[in-house]
């Protein structure tokens, strides 16, 4: 029998404050589905991340977590994955940790592991909280949403591309762009969590790891995205009733 597919959860303790675990979970939930064997690999701190899982996942945390995380994947283990061609999926605190520096927010700058060409600062503005919109430019995905909570801006380089353009929220905070792809290195803002909002984002990196795959059953899963969509536009409404004054009288 085949070995099982291996999904490993980055250091969920530190990387697991927005429910993006569930990522992991989502992964190996729809393969099973599908009838293939599959696993996930919680991946605790105290641990150097397994060189033979086929499949990362990394979470977001707070800035002391995420240091944590970096200082701990300094071992070189997830690059050395990286350049055996293994798919990497991160979220904002894991996203901003696989680029070359990130800022904390002390104002500290930290050294991350280099897997996208990237940089992390500050918004200027208030923290980047809510509903996130866009189009994904990963073949197949479409429309992708999410919430978004971080106050860190992430510049890409030439070598990385958006993950998807913005319609709503603010994602990357540099010119209406959400996340990178770097390679097999994909990257975004979203929580959600965002495979489960999005399952043809799963597909599509469930796909890079085991070929095509069978369709699925989504009656469940559309039904969420339709009603997210459904608040999304819901809240942009009022917030523009609420911004928009009448003309003043001549
Ligand atoms: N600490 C980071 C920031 O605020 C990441 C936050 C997160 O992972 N949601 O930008």
């Amino acid at each position: 029998m085949a070995d099982p597919v291996r999904i490993a959860l980055v250091y969920p303790t530190v990387l697991g404050t927005y429910g993006d675990g569930g990522n992991a979970t989502v992964l190996t939930q729809r393969l099973r589905w599908r009838g293939i064997d599959a696993e996930t690999i919680d991946v605790g701190i105290d641990h150097s991340v397994p060189e033979q899982a086929d499949l990362y996942v990394l979470g977001g945390g707070e800035d002391s977590a995420q240091t944590l995380a970096v200082n701990r994947l300094g071992d070189g283990a997830l690059n050395r994955a990286v350049d055996a061609g293994k798919t990497v999926f991160a979220v904002c605190a894991g996203f901003q940790i696989l680029g070359e520096t990130f800022l904390d927010g002390a104002g500290a700058v930290h050294p991350g592991l280099g897997l996208i060409d990237c940089r992390t600062d500050r918004l200027d503005g208030p923290r980047a909280v809510g509903e996130l919109l866009g189009d994904s430019a990963l073949d197949g995905v479409g429309t992708v949403t999410g919430y978004e909570n971080h106050g860190g801006r992430t510049v890409l380089g030439p070598d990385a591309t958006p993950f998807a353009t913005v319609r709503s929220g603010i994602g990357n905070g540099d010119a209406a762009g959400d996340g990178a792809i770097q390679g097999n290195v994909v990257a975004t803002y979203l929580h959600g969590p965002a495979l489960a909002r999005n399952p043809e984002l799963a597909d599509a990196l469930l796909r890079r790891v085991v070929g095509e795959l069978d369709p699925l059953d989504d009656a469940e899963e559309l039904e969420l995205r339709r009603e997210r969509f459904a608040a999304i536009t819901r809240a942009k409404v009022t917030r523009w009733r609420r911004q928009w004054r009448p003309p003043a009288r001549q």
